[in-house]
């Protein structure tokens, strides 16, 4: 890619707030800059929406919502199917943008735009297959009727780890579901989103039905809208301290919620593992995203018989990654989003030597421009070591070891979150009693990468309630009604 390219892409994403079809400045004039984290460059300066533009924003989602409602599922799932298609036709402009203003390797952006336009093209299927049901009553003596509505006007609040993706697995539910939104994306990477509401009206989707608000005082913004009585949903990707927060205010009109929250998964190698797969699962579970995802691997533990040679292997893998600016040809591992991320990584990676850990590779922030941190690992950490208690969000594996199945559960399950586990074993019944023992919502057996649009994303414990993606997604911006009819024989 070359400068050229980047600027000529720049040049024609929208910068302002999407409200009611309209692309428009901040009701106080006031625009961020978007920065790119491999470089600190000044990206695009995009409108700062402030409170009065949230509850504007809502009172077009609130508009739009009866009509948007009673449009047939058909026309729906088009304007959908139509969306994915654009994406599909600009999928290097969409992974570009992700690159530059989230800092991920290109060609793991690419991969992003084919994961996160999915989600288009599944609920385009599934807004055609929005069913009921009709019963008869134990006494005979009536029917049910049991129907599915749009919950209606829905917020939300994404993270900028995965820009793209966590946009639409939002919105492709809710308006295949026939719900309108106001999306307010991370104030670190708006552009994917406003060029993601761009393609939608390109696909026809009428005016309202997305509004979008990138802001720099989220809290600001957020509680008039989830104070009105007008919005019905919230849904939420971020960290638990922020999900927490917002769940409380969501109490106060008992909204409709989906909370996908921090993780801290459990990567598990039994002693009868297959280690090529173990090796390459492990690079996948922690360096994709720079390990800055919900599902990263956050803890190796490891079978004591195993550990040293899974230990070398992965350690020679990592010795060969390519750190450096996500445009790159071959980098696999960009920079972090910002400095406090940095700072983050390195305040756990010395708490983890003092406590003992041998570092086995890295253990340092790059020098240099843009905010990158060595590929890192630290083998034998001890136990109450902060790494194996927090999410990491950078690319250092943290390894410990296990002497049997019940102390590898034991260890597994230490922990308040519950996204996702992955396994490494070749013995289908022990397989088969982590699927019962482990509490994580999601798990990867024998594979690093969990995530498919088909199947139903979410975790258990303070990792959130809800699933967004399957055939769960759509219901999670779907409310059911019964009716009582009479026995039409009585
Ligand atoms: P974050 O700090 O919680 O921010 C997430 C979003 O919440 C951003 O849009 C942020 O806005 C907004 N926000 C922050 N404080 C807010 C407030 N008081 N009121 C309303 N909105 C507020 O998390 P992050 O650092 O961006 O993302 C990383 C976290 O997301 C990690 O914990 C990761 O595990 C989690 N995550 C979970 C999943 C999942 O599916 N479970 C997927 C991806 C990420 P600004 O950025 O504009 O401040």
């Amino acid at each position: 890619m070359s400068v050229d390219d980047e600027k000529a892409l720049l040049a024609g994403i929208p910068t302002g707030l999407l409200i009611g079809g309209e692309w428009r400045d901040a009701a106080g004039g006031k625009r961020f800059d978007v920065l790119d984290p491999s470089t600190g460059d000044v990206l695009a300066s995009v409108a700062d929406a402030s409170p009065e533009d949230g509850i504007a924003a809502l009172d077009a989602a609130v508009a739009a919502q009866d009509e948007w409602a009673a449009t047939a599922p058909r026309k729906r799932s088009e304007i959908l199917r139509g969306a994915w298609q654009i994406m599909q036709d600009r999928k290097d402009d969409l992974a570009l943008l992700m690159t530059l203003e989230m800092g991920k390797p290109l060609a793991e952006a690419a991969g992003e735009v084919v994961y996160g336009s999915e989600f288009f093209r599944w609920f385009a299927e599934e807004a055609v297959r929005i069913t009921g049901r009709y019963g008869v009553n134990p006494e005979g003596s009536g029917r049910t009727i049991v129907s599915q509505h749009p919950v209606g006007p829905c917020y939300f609040i994404t993270p900028w780890n995965f820009p793209l993706a966590m946009a639409t697995r939002k919105i492709g539910p809710a308006l295949a579901a026939g719900c309108t939104v106001v999306v307010k994306p991370a104030e670190l990477t708006p552009l994917t989103t406003l060029l993601t509401a761009s393609i939608l009206e390109e696909a026809g989707l009428p005016a309202g039905v997305l509004n979008v608000v990138p802001t720099t005082s989220a809290g600001a913004l957020t509680e008039p809208v989830l104070k009105d009585p007008r919005l019905r949903k919230l849904s939420f990707t971020g960290s638990t301290p922020v999900g927490k927060r917002l769940l409380a205010q969501a109490a106060e009109n008992v909204l409709r919620t989906s909370m996908e929250l921090g993780g801290n998964a459990p990567f598990l190698v039994f002693d009868d593992a297959d280690l090529d797969a173990a090796v390459t699962g492990a690079m996948l579970a922690k360096f994709r995203n720079v390990g800055e995802a919900c599902t990263a691997a956050n803890r190796f533990i490891v079978h004591e018989a195993v550990a040293d040679e899974f230990a070398e292997r992965l350690t020679a893998e990592v010795e060969a990654v390519k750190v450096g600016r996500g445009t790159e040809e071959g980098v696999q591992v960009g920079p972090l989003i910002n400095a406090a991320a940095v700072s983050k990584a390195d305040d756990l990676v010395r708490d983890a030597v003092d406590r003992g850990a041998e570092v086995r590779l890295g253990g340092g922030p790059v020098d240099g421009p843009g905010t990158f941190y060595a590929p890192t690992v630290l083998d034998r950490v001890s136990a109450g070591s902060d790494i194996l208690r927090t999410e990491i969000f950078g690319p250092v594996v943290s390894i410990v070891r296990f002497q049997d199945e019940a102390e590898a559960v034991r260890l597994a399950n230490d922990t308040e979150y519950g996204l996702v586990s992955y396994v490494f074993t070749q013995d289908l019944a022990r397989g088969q009693r982590m699927i019962e023992r482990l509490q994580t919502g999601m798990m990867g057996l024998n594979v690093g990468v969990i995530s498919n649009a088909s199947a139903p994303f979410g975790g258990v414990k303070q990792s959130g309630v809800g699933r967004e993606g399957g055939f769960e997604g759509i219901h999670e911006y779907l409310s059911t009604k019964y009716t009582m009819t009479p026995s039409p024989f009585a």
